[in-house]
């Protein structure tokens, strides 16, 4: 069996707790307007144009994004890395794109992870089925949940997709005794107002914490946009400026009203 990944980073320290190897997996039923990762949207392997500029003169070559892994594959990566995930209480992030497009080859991946004693974490952005969340969940120490509009007709807006089943599957998750760390995109002019953000600290604030459950506040940025021309995709948020630190701090002091733990980036 084998999956479909566009990227793999290492000494990652922004995808889960510690140090982690994070694999980037291709396909995601959304399209969030402010998405970074837009390579990962597809769920096929993609040849793109990469051009580069050396002087006055400019070099282009074919590229393939996305690459087939085997779990053995994963494995060795990870085993050359196992010193510092042990020793950082890190592990293995499954991100993408939105890992559970492939549900069977992350299944078989957690498991195989697990078995060999790595920490795992998921980042989702809960649009999946329920089942498919029940069959990974005892292999998975820890959910990175996004939470990105609690209004149905805007979420559907700017991702594409309803929020419906993306709440069910937050609560079910948490329902469960899970560690979360729920992610919010800060996102200006699309949720960060006070009515958005008042209903998203109400649900948190609701939600079950057994386990730990935790808030990470990513600040809006513009760090993808070059990369959309190549993937024939229109980047609408030119106009959209990132938040200042001193609002992020704003929105950490107001979610920490909800008793939970709040941090602001990964
Ligand atoms: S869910 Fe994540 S990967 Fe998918 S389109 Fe949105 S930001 Fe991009």
């Amino acid at each position: 069996m084998k999956g479909l990944i566009f990227s793999v980073k290492r000494y990652s320290v922004h995808d889960g707790p510690g140090i982690r190897v994070t694999f980037f997996m291709k396909g995601c039923p959304l399209s969030c307007w402010w998405c970074h990762n837009p390579e990962g949207i597809s769920p096929e392997q993609q040849t793109v144009i990469q051009t580069r500029k050396v002087g006055e003169k400019e070099f282009s070559r074919r590229e393939i994004v996305g690459r087939y892994y085997s779990i053995d594959e994963l494995l060795e990566i990870l085993d050359r890395e196992r010193i510092f995930l042990e020793q950082s209480g890190g592990g293995v992030t499954f991100s993408g794109g939105e890992p559970l497009m492939q549900p069977e080859f992350l299944l078989e991946a957690l498991k195989a992870c697990h078995e060999k004693g790595y920490n795992t974490a998921v980042d989702t952005s809960g649009y999946s089925s329920a089942e498919s969340f029940l069959a990974i969940m005892p292999y998975t120490d820890v959910f990175l949940f996004d939470l990105k509009h609690t209004d149905d007709n805007l979420h559907l807006e700017y991702t594409g997709v309803s929020n419906i089943r993306i709440l069910e599957n937050l609560r079910m998750i948490t329902g469960m005794g899970k560690s979360v760390i729920v992610r919010i995109p800060v996102i200006p002019g699309i949720n960060d107002d006070d009515l958005t953000l008042r209903s998203m600290r109400d649900l948190l604030g609701s939600l079950n914490r057994e386990n730990p459950v935790s808030i990470s506040l990513l600040p809006f940025h513009k760090i993808g946009m070059t990369k959309y021309g190549k993937f024939g995709l229109q980047y609408r948020m030119n106009n959209t400026i990132p938040p200042t630190s001193k609002r992020m701090n704003e929105f950490k002091l107001f979610f920490a009203e909800t008793g939970l733990k709040v941090k602001t980036g990964g």
